[in-house]
């Protein structure tokens, strides 16, 4: 079945244009003016803008974490980011010491098979380098497509790798083009600093926040950029926070290292004073890294907004406010970490950033889709509006104003971290492959819809021109 969608704005990270856009078997085919085609079902998108699929390269779906699990699972996760204009996420397979990775990939393909609504794929965490690892590591990058390694720097004694293992991985990411990312913050001192404030009797979860400074996430940011230069290697730094790191990353960059950074809204836009709310309530703002003082904000939009940062993750990480987030009630360590984002990510960007003027449309596009599909082997399938790739737009109202609730959001979560901020700009409709996710803001989609993807390797050479005559665009 084609679609022609009409009259739309058409926003990509280099282009604003008034078009229309013809898909025809989940791909984009023709974008012209005033386009006519046979028993086409014409969406009209007068008065929106159509944007690329929103990227997430950054969710934890029906993941455990402190002995419970995220209560957002593949299916309510991707229909929460669906109806927030996301059309893929990548999601992060945990490992543990000693399993093989072919069974955690497993584990992540049997949460996501049958339940995703929109299109995914996983990062993979490396926990240690010993010789079954580097035996199986380029197996599963050639087999599952899995071309980024996450190594956490914090978290002792749980997730955290040690330097060895970093400065190995970087070495096997270069070459195997992969891209390694990075959970940075100094986690041997952090763990120093909750014991002793625990013994000390802090038990609040302020002291979440305080025992874990943006000094030492600037200085693991630091060290990890370091040494992905001693190894020629590229990095990815997720959830950045403050200027300490963010200024690291920035310093990396203009020494023309191969160093990316991503940020979440929440550090954009909420700082740590909500910590301190009462009734535990500040519990629920708990993220690791924690939100950091007010005027790291303005740091974070000007390097996204210059390209130093790169990327919005949602660090989508969802734990009820009753029954998982006061496991943590008498001891701010055992608080489960993470928070509900996933689904107001696009809007919050588009608010925030494009609507008060702190980016443009198409730096919004850029870093909301096409920077993430670059730099993790999607693009052109996905991350763009163009002939051949993917038909994932988002049809989106930017005249729509809403209030962000708990008590009218799609996650299942029980609370919403930005619980009252009105945001102006909506998605209408969200098509995934050509086909409605979402239509008219009501869910049509189907649990199981979403593909799997197997990514590209980190800069792969860009194929030269087809001899013969064939729809351009698409990845082969
Ligand atoms: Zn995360």
């Amino acid at each position: 079945m084609k679609k022609l969608v009409k009259n739309g704005t058409i926003v990509t990270a280099t282009d604003t244009y008034f078009g229309d856009i013809l898909i025809d078997d989940g791909v984009i085919v023709m974008i012209g003016v005033e386009l006519e085609a046979q028993g086409a079902e014409v969406i009209d998108a007068a008065g929106c803008y159509v944007f690329p699929g929103g990227i997430d390269p950054h969710t934890h779906l029906d993941m455990p974490f402190g002995g419970t699990v995220t209560i957002d699972d593949f299916e309510s996760g991707t229909r929460a980011a669906a109806f927030g204009g996301t059309t893929t996420v990548i999601d992060f397979c945990l490992t543990s010491k000693g399993a093989p990775l072919q069974s955690a990939v497993k584990t992540w393909h049997d949460k996501s098979r049958g339940k995703a609504c929109i299109d995914y794929s996983f990062h993979l965490m490396v926990a240690e380098l010993n010789d079954d690892v580097l035996f199986e590591l380029p197996q599963i990058i050639d087999e599952e497509g899995i071309t980024s390694l996450k190594v956490f720097m914090a978290y002792k004694n749980v997730f955290q790798a040690d330097d060895d293992t970093l400065y190995k991985t970087l070495l096997l990411a270069k070459e195997q083009g992969a891209l390694v990312m990075v959970h940075a913050e100094n986690g041997d001192v952090i763990d120093y600093l909750i014991n002793k404030a625990l013994a000390d009797g802090k038990t609040d979860p302020i002291y979440h926040a305080l025992t874990r400074p943006a000094v030492l996430e600037g200085e693991a940011t630091g060290r990890a950029c370091n040494l992905t230069e001693l190894a020629d290697s590229q990095l990815y730094v997720v959830h950045v926070t403050c200027a300490e790191a963010a200024w690291k990353i920035e310093e990396a960059r203009k020494k023309g290292l191969r160093i990316y950074g991503e940020t979440c809204p929440q550090y954009l836009l909420l700082d740590v004073s909500v910590l301190n709310l009462p009734n535990f309530e500040g519990a629920k703002y708990v993220w690791s890294p924690p939100l950091r003082e007010k005027w790291n904000q303005d740091v974070l939009w000007d390097l996204l907004k210059n390209g130093m940062l790169q990327t919005i993750g949602s660090d989508q990480c969802s734990f009820n406010f009753n029954g998982q987030k006061d496991l943590g009630i008498h001891d701010f360590s055992k608080i489960p970490n993470g928070g509900p984002t996933i689904e107001d990510r696009f809007s919050l960007l588009y608010s925030e950033g494009v609507a008060k003027g702190r980016i443009s449309l198409n730096r919004f596009a850029d870093i909301i889709a096409t920077s993430s599909a670059k730099l993790f082997g999607l693009f052109p399938q996905k991350g763009t509006v163009a002939i051949g790739s993917d038909a994932d737009l988002v049809i989106f109202d930017p005249y729509a104003e809403r209030t962000i609730s708990a008590s009218s959001h799609h996650m299942k979560v029980d609370y919403n971290a930005f619980e009252g901020m009105k945001v102006t700009g909506e998605p209408v409709s969200v098509l995934v492959r050509g086909e409605y996710v979402i239509r008219d803001k009501q869910f049509v989609g189907t649990p199981g819809y979403g593909h799997y993807l197997p990514r590209k390797r980190f800069n792969q050479p860009e194929r030269l021109p087809l001899k013969e005559k064939s729809l351009g665009g698409v990845s082969g």
